[in-house]
């Protein structure tokens, strides 16, 4: 995580007069295809925004506070701090990355349940005083280095017990919150609300439901023995999609109304992450391996190939797992690629295929099954909603980098970002916007979407 901060100036590329995505995707695949075929994102700031907007529709009265972890590229940070964002944040770089833009220290919270003495002890002194909290260990260690921090005690939500494969098995159950608030106060602690997480796995809305009645009991408790609760945090897990947007707000209104209404002075925040970057970037990987091996009927692979056999095909890319795929790690699916060649021939038959990365590790499969037309080395995969998980270091030990980002916007979602009232030279000094000039002749015939 090493000097997150250390790229303040970067240019966005205004797309005007039609120019699209796919056009800048194809310039640089151009510009990359004599240069070294290194894979990179292109990153559309205007999706950015525009999550913005919709969530302000869909949650007017929750506030939203984004992790950073989820991609913290400085041009999303300084862009979501313009738009008046809060941020949750990890770790010390990405606080210092975050402060950077001007975020006021009640603008930020301490997400993580496990967290370094030096990140306490830095949100001590530089007065950032939302902390989650879900253990009497993690307790102890914030009142030793930062006896004023307000604590946000973590419930265990359901969503968490199904699926042994959930990495989530945080939080602490409603017994265990009685027990926790009272060493709370025995410490001299504060306590100023209740926090939840339900996973992006988890498709029931119901978790929420039950998230906010149990936060709710954790606000009687602490009332109970003399806490101001003020702020109820209902977590992450926002896929990005409006309809599952809708849903969670459907089902958590009308108890929030019940439970927690405007007259109780308790401020509503969330911690979206996935939700605002997941499909504003797209990654552009190339092929630089290939095996063919045989399949029977029935999909089994076989020794050699017959006459009579599928060829399935094994392709390996620039990039995997252990890059800007880690997501896969985290058991997320990645949705099969767009192909990108230079000469595609009409009515291509397509082949059963898998996607890996360039690391020969058995771990290293980046999809599993799809169905693509025979590939040569040397061509372009082009995957969409990459934006979140995709940005950390690559592992040291592999010859990978983390792939360069080009931002854009289109010229409609720029203006209407001005007329909300943010402007390159107050709010957003680094950016420098530049015109998206066609570099290349258009071939938007060399892509094919997913079968
Ligand atoms: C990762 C993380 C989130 C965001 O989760 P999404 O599923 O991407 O919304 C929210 N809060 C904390 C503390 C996190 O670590």
């Amino acid at each position: 995580m090493k000097g997150l901060a250390d790229e303040p100036n970067y240019s966005i590329e205004l797309l005007e007069g039609g120019a699209t995505l796919r056009d800048v995707i194809e310039t640089h695949i151009c510009e990359q295809t004599v240069a070294e075929k290194n894979a990179f994102f292109v990153a559309d700031l205007g999706v950015v925004t525009r999550q913005h907007v919709r969530w302000q529709t869909h949650m007017p009265q929750i506030r939203p506070f984004y992790a950073v972890k989820c991609n913290s590229s400085p041009a999303v940070v300084e862009m979501l701090a313009a738009l008046g964002a809060g941020f949750v944040c990890s770790s010390k770089p990405e606080v210092v990355l975050v402060q950077s833009y001007g975020v006021a220290p009640e603008n930020i919270a301490l997400g993580s349940l496990c967290k370094q003495l030096s990140l306490i002890k830095y949100a001590a002194k530089n007065d950032i005083d939302l902390l989650a909290c879900d253990s009497e260990t993690e307790l102890r260690k914030i009142a030793r280095c930062h006896p004023t921090a307000k604590l946000l005690l973590q419930v265990a939500t359901e969503a968490q017990d199904d699926g042994e494969e959930t990495s989530m098995a945080f939080g602490c159950t409603l017994k265990s919150c009685r027990h926790l608030l009272e060493c709370a106060k025995e410490l001299g602690m504060q306590v100023a609300g209740a926090k939840f997480h339900v996973p992006s796995c988890c498709t029931d809305p119901q978790a929420y439901t039950h998230a906010v009645s149990d936060a709710r009991c954790v606000f009687d408790m602490g009332e109970e023995l003399g806490f101001s609760m003020k702020i109820l945090d209902i977590g992450g897990g926002f896929s990005g999609s409006e309809v599952q947007l809708e849903q969670i707000h459907h089902a958590i209104r009308p108890l929030l109304d019940m439970y927690f209404p405007p007259v109780s002075g308790v401020t509503l925040i969330a911690e979206p992450g996935s939700y605002y970057v997941s499909s504003a970037f797209t990654l552009a990987v190339n092929i630089i391996g290939k095996k063919v091996v045989a399949r029977d009927q029935h999909g089994q692979p076989l020794e050699e190939l017959t006459l009579n056999d599928e060829p399935e095909f094994l392709y390996y890319m620039n990039n995997g797992v252990y890059g800007s795929f880690a997501s896969k790690l985290l058991d997320e699916t990645i949705p099969a690629p767009f192909v990108h060649k230079k000469a595609p021939s009409a009515e291509e038959p397509v082949f059963a295929s898998s996607l890996w990365g360039p690391s020969c590790d058995s771990l290293d499969q980046v999809v599993e099954h799809c169905l693509l037309p025979e590939l040569s080395l040397g061509d372009w995969l082009v995957f969409s909603a990459m934006g979140a998980h995709s940005l950390g270091e690559p592992s040291a030990f592999l010859d990978v980098q983390r792939p360069p980002v080009h931002y854009v916007i289109s010229a409609d979602d720029w203006y209407e970002i001005q007329d909300a009232g943010i402007s390159l030279d107050t709010t957003m000094k680094n950016f420098s916007l530049v015109p998206y000039s066609f570099r290349f002749s258009p071939q938007p015939e060399a892509f094919s979407a997913p079968a």
